[in-house]
């Protein structure tokens, strides 16, 4: 797929931060740059270390995952949707099927309300699960896929959270959605959108995150990419917007290749994202794309590019700031 064209981007306007009434003296730029690869690095291995077992479904491991998100949001007094301190939203086992192959799980979810339009609501995703362990106790750790997404989402969340404590909160508000059993079917998701906390006609938006701090093999001369998937799929508006805050904020190469319909691949359909965009809510996948340790043992914290996985996040949360705070709703304009 080409991409769009340059002329376009000359007539989106992106909300300004300048407004008179503007609270702090930091800017969106300050509050992006709170984003660290340092950060992401010190989080990423200890949530992606072998205590954490490789993340299965209905494990003891995915259930230290599911706590480590949730002191991350305690400490950080960032609030639950549901009620204070139950940061879970249970799925009982029965949900995964009728195999008794898995026990129940649970979605971590946390919430900044907008200050202006808190009933329209954005959605940032991303798994937490990961395929666990094999018989001989060998780990897949699960580094990329997706414990990059997720301290993704802590390293936003803690960034939106300073942002409102300084009077520049977010206008729309923010679910922080820690889905669980993506790597089984994506359950996680799917029970989100059949049980959602905020009804899916307020939701504006979701960007889902799997897989953002490798480098795909093809690109290993030009790494500063990331892949995008469906952002034109149901919103031009949504497509027009993220390219512009990239290329006012951000300068990552945004790679199409695999928003292709006729792509064999089909990963449009292969991560939590569908679940809503089969919804008709507007969506964004990030992905660096696959590379030789993905669902190997070997999807380890030493290998991440923290570097471009901060930068990757920065990205994101531009696009979530933005249509947080832009005047208009985003529809989805090509329903
Ligand atoms: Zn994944």
């Amino acid at each position: 797929m080409k991409k769009i064209l340059l002329t376009l981007l000359g007539i989106i306007t992106l909300s300004c931060n300048s407004a008179q009434n503007k609270a702090s003296q930091m800017t969106r730029e300050d509050y992006a740059n709170t984003i660290t690869a340092e950060e992401l690095k010190e989080q990423l291995y200890v949530f992606a270390g072998d205590e954490m077992q490789g993340r299965m479904t209905g494990t003891k491991g995915q259930k230290l995952a599911a706590e480590y998100l949730r002191n991350f949001y305690q400490d950080h007094n960032i609030p639950s949707p549901i009620e204070p301190n139950n940061y879970y939203q249970e799925i009982p086992a029965s949900y995964f099927g009728s195999s008794d192959k898995y026990e129940a799980s649970e979605n971590v979810v946390a919430f900044i309300e907008g200050t202006e339009k808190p009933d329209e609501i954005i959605v940032l995703s991303a798994h937490y699960d990961h395929v666990g362990m094999r018989e001989d106790g060998t780990i897949y750790n699960g580094a990329d896929d997706d414990g990059s997404g997720t301290m993704a989402m802590l390293e936003m969340a803690e960034a939106f959270k300073m942002a409102k404590e300084n009077g520049d909160g977010p206008k729309r508000s923010i679910l922080f959605l820690h889905v669980t059993a993506e790597e089984i079917g994506l359950f996680g998701s799917k029970y989100y959108t059949d049980n959602p906390l905020f009804p899916l006609e307020n939701t504006v938006v979701n960007l889902n995150t799997d897989m953002i701090g490798r480098i795909d093999p093809d690109k290993k001369d030009n790494p500063n990419y990331v892949y995008l998937i469906g952002s034109d799929k149901l919103s031009q508006e949504l497509h027009d917007v993220s390219e512009a805050v990239n290329e006012k904020y951000v300068n990552l190469e945004l790679d199409y290749t695999y928003n292709d319909e006729n792509d064999p691949n089909r990963f449009y359909y292969r991560s939590d994202h569908y679940n809503f965009a089969k919804n008709n809510i507007p969506v964004i996948f990030y992905f660096n794309g696959v590379h030789e340790d993905y669902h190997k043992p070997t999807d380890t914290p030493d290998k991440i590019e923290y570097d471009l996985l901060a930068k990757r996040t920065q990205l994101i949360f531009q696009t979530a700031w933005e249509i947080a705070n832009r005047e208009g709703r985003i529809t989805a304009d090509k329903l």
